[in-house]
């Protein structure tokens, strides 16, 4: 007898090269494993609870492979400017209560899995504490707490040395130290913790806001541990700027003369890659991340996912921030990414809907280190599924022979309202609207006040430095 029998629904099981698709199939779940999957009439049979998933649509719960999950609480705050990161997001945070992270990260966890995100790829800051957070929830974490030698607190004293926004950052020992030491840490104290559920891996923030030798010690830490590094790659002309100024090289071609660049590397974003650098960083065997609506609105510009990926490399998706994004919805960046890919091909062809879901599951898992344990519906895999409901728009008509539509109405027209049921290792964690381990009502209004507080804070810091939201609030315009 089954712990939990699925049955009646269409599958993407994601297995083999396509979406894996299974007509009226089952999936038999013991503890967290998936323990049969295929045809319903080979699959069923006794079990504890039977779902019944009758005009539902079953398919791996989908990962978010980037993300910073307790900003969330300056949705809407930090964008249409220049020099965001200096102008916007960094005041922001620097206004920041580390008490109420914990708060932004449960919104966002909540909003990913009303979604149909089931895996969340997190670099935040203190996840010490964050980590509560994605426990509480239930649901899967990768995650680091960053490193980086910059501090955001010194800025006055840049600025009295002539810094300006956009210029290479100053870099600070102390706060290298420190962040290096949390992540070490981080490691000791949660990777592997429940059963594998949390997986901790070592975040360098960027190539230009650490030195080559701080680079080159995180590497041997990592390699050390066994545990893979996520960093920003070319997100930013300043990262360029400040590793030719530095090196000689421009972010990519100074990550690869140092090594960096391997199979052991999450590449984020890649956004002001050259085509001969994107094609490097695939050679290279290192995995990349594709955050379309965070980078299309906060630097108007689609990162090269589609030349990565036929050039061989694996690409997952991310929501990155909410300040500059305003979400974090894997099927929104499902969307965004199959459409700005060809937008900025003028073509129709690049990133088809069956390779952009491929990248949201399957791919966004390998990513993140865990495609050998999530990211399809495979026996031996652990059971991380969503359900969606295919009897409302925009997933009706459902057309099956001779051609059928599920998945491109799931990339250009599902927004995650059709999700009905979530589960990670074998646990129900949201259902029919309900989520099993939080109190949805009470973090909403703790939220509130939390995201009000932190706006009183840094109003004056975003008016000296021209960020557009106040003002155009003042003209209302917004
Ligand atoms: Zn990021």
């Amino acid at each position: 007898m089954y712990d939990t029998l699925i049955t009646g629904g269409h599958l993407l099981t994601m297995q083999g090269d396509g979406v894996g698709f299974i007509r009226d199939g089952a999936v038999a779940i013991e503890g967290k494993e998936i323990v049969a999957v295929g045809p319903r009439d080979e699959v069923d049979s006794d079990a504890r609870e039977i779902i019944d998933a009758t005009d539902r649509l079953v398919m791996p719960g989908l990962v978010d492979a980037h993300m910073h999950s307790s900003a969330v609480l300056g949705r809407g705050w930090a964008q249409e400017v220049e020099t965001w990161m200096a102008s916007a997001y960094a005041p922001m945070l620097r206004h920041s209560n580390p008490a109420h992270a914990p708060l932004g990260t449960l919104l966002a966890l909540i909003e990913g899995v009303m979604n149909g995100t089931t895996t969340f790829g997190d670099y935040n800051r203190p996840m010490n504490d964050l980590i509560q957070s994605h426990l509480q929830m239930g649901s899967r974490g990768v995650l680091c707490n960053g490193i980086s030698a910059l501090n955001w607190a010194n800025r006055e004293q840049w600025i009295a040395q002539g810094w300006q926004p956009g210029d290479p950052t100053p870099l600070d020992e102390e706060t290298f130290q420190r962040t290096f030491q949390a992540e070490k840490q981080l490691h000791d104290e949660w990777d592997g913790h429940d059963d594998g559920r949390i997986k901790i891996i070592f975040g360098p923030h960027a190539a230009d806001f650490l030195s080559r030798e701080m680079l080159l010690e995180i590497q041997a830490e990592a390699q050390r541990r066994g545990a893979l590094m996520h960093l920003h790659v070319a997100q930013d002309p300043r990262e360029n700027n400040a590793t030719l100024e530095r090196y000689g090289l421009r972010a990519i071609p100074f990550l690869d003369s140092i090594g960096l660049l391997g199979p052991d590397l999450i590449a984020v974003h890649l956004s002001t890659a050259t085509d001969e650098e994107v094609d490097l960083v695939a050679e290279r065997g290192a995995r990349m991340v594709c955050c379309s609506n965070s980078i299309g609105i906060i630097d108007g510009v689609m990162p090269p996912i589609a030349r990565f990926k036929e050039h061989g490399g694996v690409a997952g998706l991310g929501s990155d921030q909410a300040p500059g994004n305003n979400s974090h919805n894997i099927f929104s960046e499902m969307r965004a990414t199959a459409m700005y890919a060809k937008i900025a091909a003028t073509s129709p062809l690049p990133m088809p809907a069956w390779s952009t879901l491929r990248s949201a599951t399957i791919e966004g898992a390998t990513v993140l280190g865990i495609g050998d344990r999530v990211g399809s519906l495979e026996v031996g895999k652990e059971a991380d599924l969503i359900m969606l409901d295919l009897t409302q728009p925009p997933l009706l008509p459902v057309l099956l022979e001779p051609a059928r539509n599920l998945v491109p109405n799931l990339v250009y027209a599902e927004t995650g309202r059709n999700v009905t049921l979530s589960m990670v290792a074998g646990n129900i964690i949201y259902r029919d609207g309900h989520f099993a381990n939080v109190d949805v009502a009470q973090v909403h209004r703790d939220v509130t006040a939390a995201s009000a507080e932190l706006q009183a804070a840094t109003v004056d810091d975003e008016l000296a430095l021209g960020t557009p939201i106040v003002r155009l609030t003042r003209d209302g315009k917004i």
